[in-house]
């Protein structure tokens, strides 16, 4: 008995499947040469089969079976009495793989396909209007392909994309540089904080568009709705990512006003101590301040990691500015924002001015500025890798206790941005209309930045 049912689930289950593929066939438009017997409207539980018992051909007894030709089934397109009847569509075939995995942010261009018709020879192949890849957004993608006769034979293929974020174990631009700061102390270890770290080995526009790649990490604008320091305006306009970098562009505003627009962005995370924060920039051929910085978020607490101004002379104040272009400003601040007015304190030490031992321009090359943030109290500025400044202690942070005795211990948010700065403006200092109109000197190059969290090992 328990055979038996078994033997019964068996043939069900069987007759069941090849009525469902014969189904599925017409549903397809399966032409006039389908012979099989199974009527459409075969009933589609499996208890009430006329075929329940061993009988060896059940295909055989259809009870229901409807003498009527099928007259559902005529979908097939024989649009005129062509005595030779072409049935065969045309056979698609993919270039290139059925399933593509992409790159996030990258462009993706189709490999297309091709497609033989038995009768018509090569016959061209169009893509689905829907079958679109969004580079920027992260997911699974068809793209169907469709060719078809000249019969109205029609063929349609697809391709699958899945477009990845490769994600931090991808490799990055800074791929075996170490982390310069507690080298070698096997109390320590630095974990990449992946949202705050960019290649920025993508391509955006410029403007406020600029995709998921970059706005998964970065936003265009200031923290807050401050527009722009001295006779500088930000707008998303003048920055993109190009060519490896994240650029930002001085134009001209106002010609008779002098001012300009430059890009201020941040990141969309904050960063806490311990913790260091390097970048690889080229800044520009301009008097205007280049800078990757940090800011609490009641902008009393700042930490500059770049801060450059590269021109060798101004145009505006027919002076030079030597000595500025050879120097890289380290510098922190803590201010006071209840006095009146606000009092801003930073380090004015000749070590704040950092001078390259070779006395190059900063201007014409790419540079990795790093600072360590180890506590509220002690920073460290490591540039090109090698530690050329350290300050420590509330005399050094914040002598005048601005932060009430705290030190810089507030989360920080990282910038990048520059400016016509008001201390350079009152000097009569700002890119003059001449020298904005030469972009090559005017684009602030930032080719990477990366962000660790310091991790206290076991001992
Ligand atoms: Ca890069």
């Amino acid at each position: 008995m328990k055979k038996h049912s078994f033997l019964y689930a068996f043939l069900s289950r069987n007759s069941l499947l090849s009525l469902s593929v014969t189904l599925a066939l017409s549903a397809c438009g399966g032409s006039e040469g389908d012979t099989s017997p199974e009527s459409p409207s075969a009933s589609p539980e499996p208890t009430t089969q006329p075929t329940v018992t061993p009988s060896p051909e059940p295909t055989t007894t259809p009870p229901t079976a409807s003498p009527s030709p099928e007259p559902s089934v005529t979908a097939t397109p024989t649009p005129t009495a062509s005595p030779e009847l072409d049935s065969v569509a045309p056979v698609i075939t993919l270039v290139g793989d059925a399933a593509i995995q992409h790159e996030f942010g990258l462009a993706f261009v189709d490999p297309g396909a091709t497609a033989v018709d038995d009768v018509d020879g090569s016959v061209p192949v169009t893509s689905d209007a829907d079958s679109v890849v969004i580079v920027d957004n992260i997911g699974n993608y068809t793209i169907t392909y469709r060719a078809e006769d000249s019969a109205g034979n029609e063929s349609t293929l697809t391709r699958s994309v899945e477009v990845i974020d490769p994600g931090p174990a991808a490799s990055q631009d800074w791929d075996g540089l170490e982390v310069p700061a507690e080298s070698g102390n096997t109390e320590f270890s630095w974990q990449l904080i992946d949202e705050l770290s960019d290649s920025f080995n993508y391509e955006t526009p410029w403007g406020s568009s600029k995709g998921e790649a970059f706005n998964e990490r970065w936003e265009d604008g200031y923290i807050n709705t401050w527009p722009g320091f001295g006779n500088t305006t930000w707008t998303p306009d003048n920055s993109r990512v190009f060519d490896g970098s994240l650029q930002l562009k001085a134009t001209s505003k106002d010609a008779a006003q002098n001012t300009n627009y430059f890009s201020a962005i941040h990141a969309r995370q904050s960063i806490s101590y311990p913790a260091f924060i390097e970048t690889r920039v080229k800044v520009m051929n301009s008097v205007m301040a280049n800078a990757v910085w940090m800011l609490s978020d009641n902008s009393a607490e700042e930490i500059d990691i770049v801060e450059a101004y590269g021109s060798s002379w101004s145009e505006s104040s027919v002076s030079s500015r030597e000595w500025y272009a050879k120097r890289m400003h380290l510098s922190h601040h803590t201010f006071d924002r209840d006095a009146t007015p606000i009092t801003d304190y930073q380090p004015k030490d000749a070590g704040s001015w950092h001078v390259h031992t070779d006395n190059i321009y900063w201007r014409d090359g790419f540079h990795r500025v790093g600072v360590y943030w180890r506590d509220p109290f002690h920073l460290e500025y490591y540039v090109d890798g090698v530690l050329v400044r350290t300050v420590t202690g509330p005399e050094m942070i914040d002598p005048n206790e601005h932060l009430d005795g705290n030190g810089l211990s507030r989360p920080e948010t990282i910038l990048f941005s520059g400016a016509a700065q008001g201390w350079q403006v009152n000097g009569g200092v700002w890119p003059t209309v001449n020298e904005l109109s030469i972009e090559a000197d005017n684009i602030f190059e930032i080719d990477w930045i990366r962000s660790y969290q310091r991790v206290d090992l076991a001992p």
